[in-house]
């Protein structure tokens, strides 16, 4: 009898022991999935708190562009005035602007982050493309620059702290800068296929960005 009893309470021990242990595992399982679900960033410098300025790369970063450039193409002598006059006028008709990186931007504004926009497009025309920028993604005219002869200089300026683009130009620029560099992936079916390695100077290359 005292056998039947013994082992009952060990039977009863061990029932209690599985729905204790049952019970918090799963709900620990489900806490765990939905906060990677809903912590998950969409990019490392949201989780920065000393970010202040956050800086765009435009062509193939927040926007598919490739449209506008071959409008200029078919109608001018590449790379001329005329040339970048009909791109830069051509975007708000054509170019696309890229999902992941306009949640990107708008996180940052969010946070109330300041945010400038350097591109390496020639400045003719670039009124309409400024006009276009500040339409979309709510960037101040003023906070827009045209550098086709480098972006590092004017990152530094502007103190830029994290910088985002796709062109490994991009990257070196913003690490010239002593900003964060992070690189955006460019379409596939970009026009533009020079000066692109992901992750090749050690940047974090901000996942499912190619759209
Ligand atoms: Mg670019």
């Amino acid at each position: 009898m005292k056998k039947i009893r013994f082992l009952l309470s060990l039977l009863f021990v061990f029932l209690i022991g599985c729905t204790v242990q049952t019970v918090p595992s799963v709900k620990t399982q489900t806490a765990a999935i939905k906060s990677e679900q809903t912590q998950k960033p969409l990019s490392p410098a949201l989780e920065i708190p000393t970010v202040k300025k956050v800086g765009f790369d435009v062509d193939d970063t927040l926007l598919f562009s490739t449209p506008a450039f071959e409008r200029g193409f078919s109608q001018a002598e590449p790379y001329t005035d005329k040339f970048w006059e009909i791109v830069n006028t051509s975007d708000k008709e054509v170019s696309k602007v890229k999902e992941k990186t306009l949640k990107i931007l708008k996180a940052h504004q969010a946070r109330g982050q300041e945010i400038y926009i350097v591109t390496a497009r020639n400045p003719e025309g670039g009124e309409a493309l400024k006009k276009f920028l500040n339409e979309k993604f709510g960037v101040p005219e003023n906070h827009i620059f045209f550098e086709p002869h480098g972006k590092a200089q004017t990152l530094k300026k502007l103190g830029i702290d994290v910088f985002y683009g796709d062109s490994d130009s991009d990257i070196t620029a913003a690490k010239e800068a002593g900003a964060i560099p992070i690189r955006i992936e460019r379409s596939p079916q970009s026009s533009y296929k020079g000066k692109y390695h992901p992750g090749e100077y050690g940047e974090f290359v901000i996942p499912e960005s190619a759209k």
